[in-house]
């Protein structure tokens, strides 16, 4: 399906390979405190470092606006030469033409492993310029994009060095996440089920949009489910509500209708005077929300809707949790959705991000066929969007 060259159709032996990989980790106090990234990118790495290939990784790692410590790869760069059992020279310079950068690159032998320094240490890397594109391509013989993660952004090191490196492929990571997702929402096994979540109805609007085209039910819980209830002249009380989208939830409650799709919304909902872990709660219908209440999760008799209606299915995409699953009191909805997907017969993707998070959390993350490492890049995606770093990358 995919038609751009991968790590199996190059030849490594010998060359410098620049791997634009993802690890854009969580860090607190400087600590890893998920690795799901950095295990992910493995595969790709052993085979290069099997092939031949001088590896020179790079990533972005959070959102640092110019050189921060408290941004730093040296983290990485440790963990991963446990993981690959080997050391990994971490290069911490942001500055990769410098003459010690350049000595360490042209020093590293077939098979060897070096880590720059975060990419978003140099302010160019977001704004695609060529210069910094030019400095990265230069120390390079290949390029392998495997940051599915950040293939939505059109950075100097996913898109701007494509055009000045002569051979690009993309690595086992990405072709992964690409025929994961792309399988599911081209060509699906049916029935097709979507479930939406997540806070707001203005981050998923194209992907509603796009997936009322391809589903057979599109399931809607979480916070964004109240603009759906307003667009029915429900009362909401105090729940999250994006009063400039009703119209839009009115039209994608007409769509579904026109095109012959099950759009299920919660019937029931659970209720909270205030947005706490410890707050007291109550389950009420969907229309009988009173106005100093906010809705925090599906109710019971949603939960075992929703569960049926999954339980033909033969694929099903989640995106976003069904209430504030950070709250054990406000999770039993996602933890429910989350149970009945890890004993289906069927292809299970959660888009990465907060759906991740939750999934992972609840304990179910080894059950489902594919978790997303990219929250942004799967969503794009399921807008029906092209992603950047992928097109950057020469075709087969
Ligand atoms: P998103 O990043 O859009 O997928 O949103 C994920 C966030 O939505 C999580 O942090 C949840 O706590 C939050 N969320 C889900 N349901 C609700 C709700 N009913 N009210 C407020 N926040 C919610």
């Amino acid at each position: 399906m995919l038609n751009k060259k991968s790590i199996d159709d190059i030849n490594v032996k010998g060359k410098k390979v620049l791997v634009r990989c993802d690890f854009n980790v969580p860090l607190i106090d400087g600590k890893i405190t998920d690795e799901n990234r950095i295990v992910a990118a493995l595969p790709t790495l052993k085979k290069l470092i099997a092939d031949g290939g001088r590896l020179i990784l790079c990533s972005h790692l959070g959102k640092p606006k110019g050189p921060d410590p408290s941004a730093t790869l040296a983290p990485v760069a440790e963990r991963l030469s446990v993981h690959l059992g080997q050391t990994v020279n971490f290069l911490d310079c942001a500055y990769v033409e410098c003459d010690d950068c350049r000595a360490k690159i042209s020093e590293l032998k077939d098979g060897e492993v070096a880590l720059l320094q975060n990419t978003r240490f140099r302010k160019e890397e977001e704004k695609n310029e060529d210069e910094f594109s030019k400095e990265l391509a230069s120390i390079a013989d290949v390029y392998v994009n495997d940051a599915f993660g950040s293939a939505h952004r059109a950075h100097c090191s996913t898109v701007g060095v494509t055009k000045f490196v002569k051979e690009t492929a993309v690595g086992y990571l990405m072709q992964k996440e690409l025929q994961f997702l792309g399988n599911a929402v081209n060509k699906p096994v049916r029935p097709f089920v979507a479930i939406l979540g997540g806070a707001k109805v203005s981050d998923k609007i194209p992907v509603i949009n796009n997936l009322l085209g391809k589903v057979d039910k599109l399931i809607i819980g979480g916070g964004m489910a109240y603009t759906f209830f307003a667009a029915q002249g429900y009362g909401v009380g105090t729940s999250l509500l994006e009063k400039d989208r009703i119209e839009f939830a009115k039209e994608m409650i007409a769509k579904a209708k026109e095109k012959g799709v099950e759009l299920l919304l919660p019937v029931d909902t659970v209720v909270a005077k205030k947005f706490d872990k410890d707050a007291e709660f109550k389950t009420v219908a969907s229309d009988g929300i009173e106005d100093d209440y906010m809705g925090l999760d599906i109710g019971e008799k949603t939960r075992e809707i929703f569960s049926n209606a999954i339980k033909e299915a033969k694929t099903v995409i989640w995106n976003g949790p069904m209430g504030v699953f950070e709250f054990p009191n406000f999770a039993k909805g996602t933890l429910a959705l989350a149970q009945v997907l890890a004993e289906l017969d069927a292809t299970t993707i959660i888009g990465g991000g907060d759906s991740a998070a939750a999934v992972n959390q609840l304990g179910y993350g080894d059950k489902m066929t594919h978790i997303s490492t990219g929250g942004g890049a799967s969503l794009e995606f399921l807008e029906g969007k092209e992603l950047p770093g992928v097109v950057a990358v020469q075709d087969k």
